[in-house]
């Protein structure tokens, strides 16, 4: 049977060996998936004593992300682009790193929230590793701006001089919490803020009517920035959906299957 796993430090809390345990029951596909545990000082280690068991592929999570691309002999353009590998494939080739976190996203936007990037305005809170991973994704569905606001403006700017070409003439650009201006069709908060309980200092005048407000972070009950954004009119989703999404991004590099997400997403949820 072929063996796939997550690695990551700590590894205990991750819902990907259930995500891909349901994608291979619904698709008839005979695999297994484990968490691993790598040594904070082991990643690279761990990942070649699983390719000698026979392991095929692997997702990569906290802390070992940047690790990842550095271990990769070769990378996909998005994981280039973000900087960042949470996927490997072992083949004949060697290791490839690829990265399904925007791609994920924006899966869930797109599909699941049934909210079309084209043409929209999207406002992206945050310029960390979770921010960068999604800008070219979201770039590739052509929004008519991206604005990318960050605590620190540098971080932002660095992303803007990475993306711009991408985007076309003036798509993307950069400012601070208090630099914001106008009102966005979709707005992701990519921020690490939620994760204690803060709300990145935002005025209620960025929800356009009928806007979409997302959080990356997902949690039994909604964060202060899904509050906030509610409370002001937005249709609302947190990172669960991107979660799902990224893993069936995974599970189609090395099955060449598409799971659906659906179900699985909403087992997940009443699971929270
Ligand atoms: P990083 O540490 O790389 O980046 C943190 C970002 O948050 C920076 O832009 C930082 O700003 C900003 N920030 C931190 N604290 C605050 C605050 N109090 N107010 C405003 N801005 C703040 O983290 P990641 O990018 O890896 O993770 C960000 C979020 O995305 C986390 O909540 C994580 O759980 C989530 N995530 C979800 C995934 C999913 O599948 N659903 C996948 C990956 C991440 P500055 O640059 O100024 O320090």
């Amino acid at each position: 049977m072929d063996r796939y796993c997550v690695f990551g430090n700590p590894i205990a809390h991750s819902k990907s060996p259930e995500i891909h345990a349901a994608f291979a029951a619904q698709t008839g596909q005979h695999l297994q998936y484990e968490r691993r545990l790598a040594p904070l000082d082991g990643f690279a280690d761990a990942v070649r004593a699983f390719i000698a068991e026979g392991g095929k592929g692997a997702n990569v999570t906290v802390p070992f992300k940047l690790e990842a691309v550095k271990l990769a002999q070769a990378l996909t353009i998005r994981a280039r682009a973000a900087g960042a590998v949470n996927t490997l494939v072992f083949s004949d080739d060697g290791i490839i790193g690829d990265n399904t976190d925007g791609a994920g996203l924006v899966a869930d936007i797109v599909n699941n929230a049934g909210v079309p990037l084209a043409g929209k305005r999207v406002l992206l809170l945050g310029a960390g590793g979770a921010a960068r991973g999604v800008v070219l994704p979201l770039l590739e569905h052509r929004p008519a701006q991206l604005v990318i606001a960050n605590r620190t403006v540098a971080r932002a700017e660095a992303l803007v001089e990475q993306f711009a070409a991408l985007g076309g003439e003036g798509v993307v650009s950069a400012c601070g919490f208090d630099g914001i201006e106008g009102d966005y069709d979709v707005i992701i908060n990519g921020t690490a803020a939620s994760l204690s309980a803060e709300l990145p200092p935002i005025s209620p005048s960025v929800f356009a009517p009928g806007c979409l407000a997302l959080d990356m972070m997902y949690a039994a009950s909604p964060t202060v920035f899904l509050q906030f954004a509610g409370r002001h009119g937005a249709q609302l989703r947190d990172g669960l959906g991107m979660l799902v999404e990224q893993a069936a991004e995974a599970f189609k590099l090395w099955r060449d299957v598409q799971p659906a997400t659906g179900e699985v997403l909403q087992t997940l949820r009443a699971k929270l």
